[in-house]
């Protein structure tokens, strides 16, 4: 039977890191807004399957909307995280050429970068080799980007989608958006038996951008998925570097990379394969040797290093260099498309460009009274141990003193308070990014089955919602 939903001011659709990001800008002013998601969670696409790098944009094309939204995105991310307790360590990055092609690409990298407002230092072979002695013999110079970091992938979606849903923003998941009919100043969202009525829609619909963009009458991208394998190294390799090594970029790819990650691993990757099909998320053999190829060339200690993960992700790429932010005010729709490889970085940036654009339409932006704050739980091996491990915290509730997680620290109350939040993890998947049980070197051998029990004490649950990975 089919349902209408009353009118929202603003409906965004899809809610990876760049749709939550403009639900919680949003938020700061009266308005009915609604985020309209596929999947049963947020964070749960390409936002979630990334290489977790803190981009300054050096490498952006000089003028692009891309790198200017990075720029003021990186100043409001650190803040954010500071304020809400999201995982970023400034480890800085080396550049490297590893031959003399490369080497002759450097002065202009650096131009570019000062283009961008960054200053990039030469380093020569010996130099790089102080810093970082465990990297493989052939390093031929390189360049110093104090700015670039890492930050956790998971937090930053999760911050934005609970301070937007603590300030009113709705959320409907398992809701992918089917078809559209505009009207007159109002569109019809169809979503499986609900329409939604809204008079603003934001397209934040990732791989999907540009069906949402066509189902407007548009045809002005197209995106293809580019597959990124990656390899998660055992926390004992952590030691053998402290800054990111980056490649020489091409004209495709960043490039394969080594990191440090906030959870305390070392992670390579990834590759670049452009896919016809927008679900293909696999690893494969390729992948894997061609990875651990590069890996040994950049740290042949590597080799000795156990893995604990292997895992892919999409990039929306599309035939354009830039970020595919469109107003059409006729339409009252905002398409935010093929945000490729920076969107973690950019999301920030993104969300104030947004709310800028739309200031400049008829819609009316009038400030709250009151934009409630939020404390997340702190996912970064750095601080990690504060509440599992404090005797205070611990005082208060005997639950996190009980790990359940060993491999990750995970305490039970952690796990329960995951379960008792604004926005509650819907499968196993969910659960991982919210507390980092999982995702740790028996990859759930030892506590899946406790875990499943706990969760379903908030609601039975098949097999197949608990073990459910989206994308
Ligand atoms: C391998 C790899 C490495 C990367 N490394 C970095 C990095 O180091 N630093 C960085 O800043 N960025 C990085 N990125 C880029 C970053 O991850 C992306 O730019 C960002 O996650 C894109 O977010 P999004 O919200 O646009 O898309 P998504 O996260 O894909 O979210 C889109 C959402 O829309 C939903 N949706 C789609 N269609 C519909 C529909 N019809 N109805 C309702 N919902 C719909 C989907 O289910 C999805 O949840 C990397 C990406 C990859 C793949």
């Amino acid at each position: 039977m089919e349902m209408t939903q009353p009118g929202y001011d603003i409906a965004i659709i899809g809610g990876g890191v760049v749709g939550t990001a403009i639900a919680r800008e949003l938020a700061q002013y009266r308005l009915n807004t609604v985020l309209i998601e596929a999947g049963p969670d947020v964070g749960a696409g390409t936002s979630k399957a990334n290489t977790a790098l803190f981009h300054t944009g050096f490498d952006a094309p000089p003028g692009s909307l891309e790198a200017r939204l990075l720029k003021r995105s990186i100043k409001r991310l650190k803040s954010y995280a500071l304020e809400v307790g999201i995982p970023i360590e400034h480890t800085g990055g080396i550049l490297v050429a590893w031959n003399q092609e490369q080497l002759g690409k450097l002065p202009a990298l650096e131009e570019d970068a000062r283009k961008n407002g960054e200053t990039l230092h030469p380093l020569t072979a010996a130099q790089i080799y102080q810093i970082e002695p465990h990297l493989g013999p052939g390093v031929l110079g390189g360049l110093n980007i104090k700015e670039e970091g890492i930050i956790c992938p998971f937090t930053p979606v999760l911050a934005f989608a609970t301070q937007a849903k603590i300030n009113g923003v709705d959320f409907l998941f398992n809701h992918p958006v089917t078809s559209i009919t505009r009207g007159n100043n109002i569109t019809q969202l169809t979503c499986r038996q609900k329409t939604i009525n809204a008079s603003w829609v934001i397209n934040a619909a990732g791989l999907y951008s540009d069906k949402i963009d066509q189902l407007f009458g548009h045809n002005r991208f197209r995106v293809t998925a580019r597959r990124g394998q990656l390899i998660i190294y055992d926390k004992a390799s952590r030691s053998l570097l402290s800054h990111i090594i980056l490649p020489v970029p091409t004209q495709t790819t960043k490039g394969v990379m080594l990191a440090p990650t906030v959870f305390g691993n070392l992670l390579l990757g990834p590759t670049a394969e452009d896919l016809p099909n927008k679900h293909d998320t696999a690893t494969t053999q390729d992948g894997y040797l061609l990875l651990q190829k590069m890996g040994r060339q950049i740290l042949p200690a590597l080799q000795q290093e156990e893995i604990t993960a292997t895992y892919s992700g999409l990039r929306a790429a599309t035939e354009h260099e830039d970020y595919q932010i469109h107003l059409d005010e006729k339409q009252r729709y905002l398409c935010v498309g093929g945000i490729r490889s920076t969107g973690l970085s950019g999301s920030m940036g993104i969300a104030e460009y947004v709310v800028e654009l739309l200031r400049a339409s008829d819609l009316t932006l009038q400030p709250t009274d009151a934009f409630k704050s939020i404390a997340m739980p702190y996912l970064g091996e750095d601080q990690y141990k504060k509440v599992s491990h404090n005797p205070d915290c611990i005082k208060q509730n005997p639950d996190y003193g009980r790990i359940l997680c060993h491999c990750e620290q995970v305490s039970r109350g952690e796990i329960i308070d995951a379960m008792n939040s604004p926005l509650p993890p819907p499968n196993l998947d969910g659960l991982r990014r919210r507390t980092r049980c999982l995702q740790g070197r028996c990859q759930g051998f030892y506590c899946t089955a406790e875990l499943v029990e706990i969760m379903a004490q908030w609601g039975p649950m098949s097999q197949n919602e608990l073990l459910a990975v989206d994308q």
